[in-house]
């Protein structure tokens, strides 16, 4: 069976002059990655720092409720106090009082700790909260002029996705597959050139049989790499 080589090798061309482009899109200027990381860092600062007041803020309520349920019974073990008949029975209300007031006092230690706890954190969120609207707006603005430097490159990636999508769309189904099998497997490169009877990316040298194959056309990939070669047609 006979292909052209020719059109994915342009393929291949127009494809790595795409991840050119995208890989210079993707670096961020200097500019903008100094106002990204300390925005980037205060972001985390304040979600660590939201994560434990909404941790803290459920303790406090667990122990406020906790706090609710033991005043109730400090109630009515006092109110038991009023109707007791002897001694004995007096001793054993006082006793059952005493832990109830010792746990209330527990409690209330408690949840004094976690609120002030949250007020501190609270306090921390306060302050970078004055600054975090500064800080945004730097960070939009270097964003925005990054991001507006890049219209030429952005539009030749644009142009060159398109042609790349043409070129895909034309090949026949075999081809596309062993072409796109060999960029994904082989880091983006599917077709190597042959130069001096050499695959040009590995340098496994071609054996004649495959040579031959090669110059009558078929579809011959390199023993060492797998991928898809390509004799230039002077050299054919
Ligand atoms: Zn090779």
């Amino acid at each position: 069976m006979s292909v052209d080589v020719e059109k994915l090798w342009e393929l291949q061309s127009v494809l790595s002059q795409l991840a050119d482009r995208e890989k210079a899109m993707s670096v961020k200027p200097e500019a903008f990655a100094e106002v990204d990381r300390e925005f980037q860092s205060v972001n985390d600062e304040m979600l660590r720092l939201n994560q434990s007041l909404e941790t803290l803020g459920k303790e406090h309520r667990r122990v406020e409720g906790e706090l609710s349920d033991s005043q109730e019974l400090l109630k009515k073990y006092q109110g038991t106090l009023m109707q007791v008949k002897n001694q004995q029975q007096y001793a054993a209300a006082w006793k059952e009082i005493e832990v109830a007031r010792k746990h209330v006092k527990e409690l209330e230690e408690s949840a004094l700790k976690t609120m002030s706890e949250i007020e501190g954190i609270q306090k921390q969120l306060d302050d970078r909260q004055s600054s975090y609207d500064g800080l945004k707006a730097r960070h939009d603005e270097a964003h925005a002029a990054w991001q507006a430097s890049l219209g030429d490159l952005r539009g030749e990636a644009e142009a060159l996705r398109k042609k790349a999508g043409e070129l895909e769309a034309a090949l026949p189904e075999q081809e596309r597959r062993e072409f796109q099998r060999a960029f994904k497997q082989r880091g983006g490169i599917a077709v190597s050139r042959v130069t001096n009877d050499s695959c040009s990316t590995c340098r496994t040298r071609i054996r004649p049989a495959l040579s031959q194959r090669l110059r009558r056309g078929e579809l011959v990939t390199c023993e060492g790499c797998h991928r898809i070669l390509y004799l230039e047609k002077t050299q054919a």
